[in-house]
């Protein structure tokens, strides 16, 4: 099945790849690994897939025929829901926040051309998207389990509890956050698994600590962590000359970063090897997917 397939590919040489050096006069000061979960499949790659997975076995209980979840015209999210629906047959709709007479974006190309049931609310609409009786309307409307934006709660975090086995070999494991959910799951799995990894998570969006706080309330105790709040580079999706230039010399690496997340993870890292922090130690950089989304920041899809 799906999910017993993808913690295969995890551990399969292909996707747990050492980081290109980027200077390779000076060279790193650490053993860097990434683990490329943007090759897990052609189409459903990236943490996504993960934090679906867990929404499966609620599903399977729920007796309801459709997934529905919430996103904009670019969302990895969305994209990974409709190639899940792809894979499985399960029907999906999607609530897109934006305007019907808008030209369908590439990612909502894909996800109408895989069979999803595209669903356009107006703004206004679409910040009720957390309302239990909104959610309900819809769950009802659709006949479906409603997956809240981005796939995060508790069957989310549970999927991501996954990685934590690839995780447990290193010093340090690295990933790019959003709502923190991956990470966060990662570090439980951690925890069960008694591992000493510490939990770095590279802040995507300029939130005013709320991660920190939010990580500082649920962390397993046992579990050392950090947050990294200063590598967003302005805010949620703005991407600078330095972090394009950054992803056209990964490109020639052959590590497609996309321009959300992964650039900035990766921008973080070489800042903190730049001061010296990572030396002597063994990091796991987790390659989170999103590479879809090059094409909303112009960027051709790599060839891998
Ligand atoms: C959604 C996403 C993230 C953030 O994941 P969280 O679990 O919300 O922290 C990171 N990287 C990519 C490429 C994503 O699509």
């Amino acid at each position: 099945m799906l999910t017993a397939n993808f913690i295969d590919a995890l551990t399969s040489p292909r996707n747990l790849a050492s980081l290109p050096d980027p200077w390779p006069e000076s060279g790193l000061s650490c053993q860097a690994d990434v683990l490329r979960l943007d090759r897990l499949h052609p189409q459903f790659s990236g943490n996504k897939p993960f934090k679906l997975i867990g929404h499966l076995d609620a599903f399977a209980s729920s007796g309801k025929r459709a997934l529905l979840s919430f996103g904009g015209v670019w969302s990895n999210h969305l994209h990974a829901l409709a190639a899940l629906g792809q894979q499985t047959g399960i029907p999906v709709v999607l609530v897109v926040r934006g305007y019907a007479h808008l030209p369908l974006t590439p990612t909502l190309r894909d996800c109408a051309d895989w069979g999803a049931q595209l669903v356009f609310v107006d703004k206004a609409t679409y910040r009720r998207r957390y309302e239990p009786s909104w959610q309900a309307e819809l769950a009802d409307e659709y006949d479906a389990l409603v997956i809240p934006e981005g796939g995060g709660s508790d069957a989310g975090l549970s999927g991501c509890r996954r990685l934590a086995s690839v995780c447990a070999h290193y010093d340090e494991v690295w990933l790019a956050c959003g709502t923190g959910t991956t990470a966060l799951g990662i570090a439980q799995g951690l925890n069960e698994l008694d591992a000493a990894t510490t939990v770095v998570g590279v802040n995507a969006v300029a939130d005013q600590g709320f991660l920190s706080r939010h990580w500082s309330s649920l962390m397993p105790g046992g579990i050392n962590w950090r947050v990294i709040d200063d590598a967003h580079g302005g805010g949620f999706g703005k991407v600078s000359p330095a972090h394009l230039a950054l992803i056209h010399h990964f490109d020639a690496l052959h590590l497609p970063l996309d321009p959300v997340y992964t650039v900035k993870l990766v921008a973080a890292f070489l800042a903190a090897e730049k001061q010296g922090l990572n030396a002597g130690k063994r990091i796991l950089l987790v390659h989170s997917g999103g590479l879809q989304g090059r094409r909303g920041g112009g960027l051709d899809l790599p060839l891998t």
